[in-house]
C-alpha cells in the first residue's frame, strides 16, 4: 500500500503542533488531525485564555491599590463579559495563529476524530471527517499527542455540569460572575481560578485534601503562597478531603471529611480541579496492544511506544503535564525518527503557577534532595530587600535555591513574587547546561531587577548574600 504521509499527528496541542512544524522542517510529508480546534487545550482553553483572565484580575487589584503608587482611580470597576470576551479574543487568536503555521510549514490539517487501526509499518490511522465520511491513511509514523481532560469522579459528584458545578472549561466562559466560589483542589488550576474570582471579588475558599496547598512545590512555598492568597481574601480548607458534591435549590453543597469530622460547605459555584485524566478512549490502543501504566501510555526516553511506529508524547504520555514538557517532546521525538535527535531529553522541566503572587520552580525541593541522601546548601533572598521589588511595591516572596554541599551543583530554585515565572528560565538555563554556585555567582545579573534575588540567594547559600 503507498503511503499517504510520513508522518501523521493526532492531536494538535502545543506537543502535537510542534511536532509537526519540526517534522516538516525536517523534510517529512506530515498531517495533523484534530476533532475540535487547532491548538488544543493549552492555546484555546488552558495555559493561553487563563493569563488572558489573569491579567484583567492583577489589573484590577493594581487599580484598587492605585493610592500604593501615588495614582487616584476612583472606584474602580470591571465589565465581565468584557474580561471573558478578551480572554476568548486571545484565544482566538492563537488558534488562527496555529493554523497559520501549519500552513506555512504545509503541513495538511484533517478535521475529524482519528483512531487507529493495525497497519505496517505503523498502525493506520482512521478519520471521522467533520465534514462527513472517512478517511482511512497509512504512514511511516504515528505521533499520538491527544492530551488529557479534567479529572472526573462521578462517584463523589466531581462531575461539571457546566452550569453549578465546573470544570475548567466552564470556569472560563462563565455566564455570570458567582458571588461565592468553592474550589476544589489546591493545584495550579484550582489556584489560578482561585486567584482571578477573588481579584474580581468572588467569596473564594479552597478546599485540598493534602495537608498543605500546591503540594508537588518546595513546603516553604507553599506556606508563603497560603499566607499570600489569604491576605488576598482567599479561605482554605487544608487537610479535608471532598467526599460529596451535589447541586442544592440555589447553588452546590460540598461535604468534606476534615480529620474524620463531616462538614458542609455551600457556594453558588464549585469547580473541579482535582487533577486531569489522559485521553487514551476510542483510539485503538486495545486492538493494537499498546501498553499502558496508570491511564497513560508508556513510552520510552525517545517516546516510542511498545508499538512499532507508534509515539505518544505531552499529557497522554504522563506527568509532568505540562505544555513546554509536551512540546520539547514532540521536538524530541521528530528528530529521533529523522535520525537527528541528540540524547534522551534530561533537561529539568520548570513549573509555573499564575497566581498573584506567581510559584516558579525547577529540580528538587529541599526534602526531596535530603530524601535523596544528598547533602545540601540552602539559600534564600527576601524580594523585600531587592530595590527593583521595592520601586515596583512587589516586594511579597522570596527566591530559595537548594545546592548539591559536594559538587556545588544547582540541584532546585523555588521562587514566589511577581513576574518569578519569567525569571525560572534563568535557573533552567543554569541547570540545563549543569552549572554549579561558582558559575551562577560569577554570572552578571543587571541592576536594578528582581532577578538580582536569584543571584542573592546563591550567594546567602554561601554565606556571602551581601544585601540583607
Ligand atoms: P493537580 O493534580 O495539580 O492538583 C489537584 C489537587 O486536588 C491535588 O493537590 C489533590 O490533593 C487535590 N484533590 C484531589 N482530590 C481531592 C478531593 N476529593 N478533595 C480535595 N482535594 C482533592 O491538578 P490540577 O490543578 O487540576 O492541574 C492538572 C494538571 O495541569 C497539573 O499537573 C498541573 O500542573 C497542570 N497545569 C499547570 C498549569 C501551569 O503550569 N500554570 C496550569 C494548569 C494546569
Amino acid at each position: 500500500m503507498a503511503l499517504d504521509f510520513d508522518l501523521i499527528v493526532i492531536g494538535s496541542g502545543p506537543g502535537g503542533y510542534t511536532a509537526a512544524i519540526r517534522a516538516a522542517q525536517l523534510g517529512m510529508k506530515t498531517a495533523i488531525v484534530e476533532r475540535e480546534l487547532l491548538g488544543g487545550i493549552c492555546l484555546n482553553w488552558g495555559c493561553i485564555p487563563t493569563k488572558a483572565l489573569l491579567k484583567s484580575g492583577e489589573i484590577f487589584e493594581t487599580m484598587n491599590h492605585a493610592a500604593d503608587y501615588g495614582l487616584i482611580a476612583e472606584k474602580p470597576t470591571y465589565d465581565f463579559a468584557k474580561v471573558i470576551d478578551r480572554s476568548r479574543k486571545v484565544a482566538k487568536q492563537l488558534n488562527g495563529g496555529v493554523g497559520f503555521l501549519m500552513k506555512k510549514n504545509k503541513i495538511e490539517v484533517i478535521e475529524g476524530v482519528a483512531r487507529m487501526e493495525k497497519g505496517d509499518p505503523a498502525p493506520k490511522v482512521v478519520v471521522d471527517l467533520r465534514a462527513g465520511g472517512s478517511r482511512t491513511l497509512q504512514c511511516k509514523y504515528v505521533i499520538l499527542a491527544t492530551g488529557a481532560r479534567a479529572k472526573e469522579i462521578p462517584a463523589i459528584g466531581l462531575v461539571g455540569d457546566g452550569d453549578r458545578i465546573w470544570t475548567y472549561r466552564d470556569a472560563m466562559t462563565p455566564k455570570a460572575h458567582p458571588a461565592s466560589l468553592l474550589v476544589i483542589g489546591s493545584g495550579a488550576i484550582g489556584l489560578e481560578f482561585a486567584s482571578f474570582y477573588r481579584a474580581l471579588g468572588s467569596n473564594v475558599t479552597v478546599i485540598e485534601a493534602l495537608d498543605r496547598i500546591l503540594p508537588v512545590e518546595d513546603e516553604e512555598i507553599s506556606a508563603a503562597a497560603q499566607k499570600a492568597l489569604e491576605k488576598r481574601g482567599i479561605k482554605f480548607r487544608i487537610s479535608a478531603k471532598v467526599t460529596k458534591l451535589a447541586k442544592s435549590k440555589d447553588g452546590v453543597t460540598v461535604t468534606l471529611d476534615a480529620s474524620g469530622k463531616s462538614e458542609t460547605l455551600e457556594a453558588e459555584r464549585a469547580i473541579v480541579a482535582v487533577g486531569i485524566d489522559a485521553n487514551i478512549e476510542k483510539l485503538g490502543l486495545d486492538t493494537l496492544g499498546v501498553k499502558i501504566d496508570r491511564g497513560h501510555v508508556v513510552t520510552d526516553p525517545h517516546c516510542a511506544t511498545n508499538v512499532k511506529g507508534l509515539y505518544a508524547i505531552g499529557d497522554v504520555a504522563g506527568p509532568p503535564w505540562l505544555a513546554h514538557k509536551a512540546s520539547h517532546e514532540g521536538v524530541h521525538c521528530v528528530e529521533h525518527i529523522a535520525g537527528k535527535a541528540g540524547p534522551p531529553i534530561k533537561a529539568p522541566i520548570p513549573g509555573c503557577t499564575y497566581t498573584t503572587p506567581q510559584v516558579a520552580s525547577i529540580g528538587l525541593t529541599e526534602t526531596q534532595a535530603k530524601k535523596d541522601g544528598r547533602k545540601v546548601k540552602v539559600g534564600r533572598f527576601p524580594f523585600r530587600a531587592n530595590g527593583k521589588a521595592i520601586a515596583s511595591n512587589e516586594t511579597e516572596g522570596f527566591v530559595k535555591t537548594i545546592f548539591d554541599e559536594q559538587t556545588g551543583a544547582l540541584l532546585g530554585a523555588h521562587m514566589i513574587g511577581g513576574e518569578v515565572t519569567e525569571m525560572i528560565q534563568g535557573f533552567a538555563l543554569a541547570m540545563t547546561l549543569e552549572a554549579t554556585e561558582a558559575e551562577i555567582m560569577a554570572t552578571v545579573f543587571p541592576h536594578p531587577t528582581m532577578s538580582e534575588a536569584m543571584h542573592e540567594a546563591s550567594l546567602d547559600a554561601y554565606g556571602i548574600v551581601l544585601n540583607t
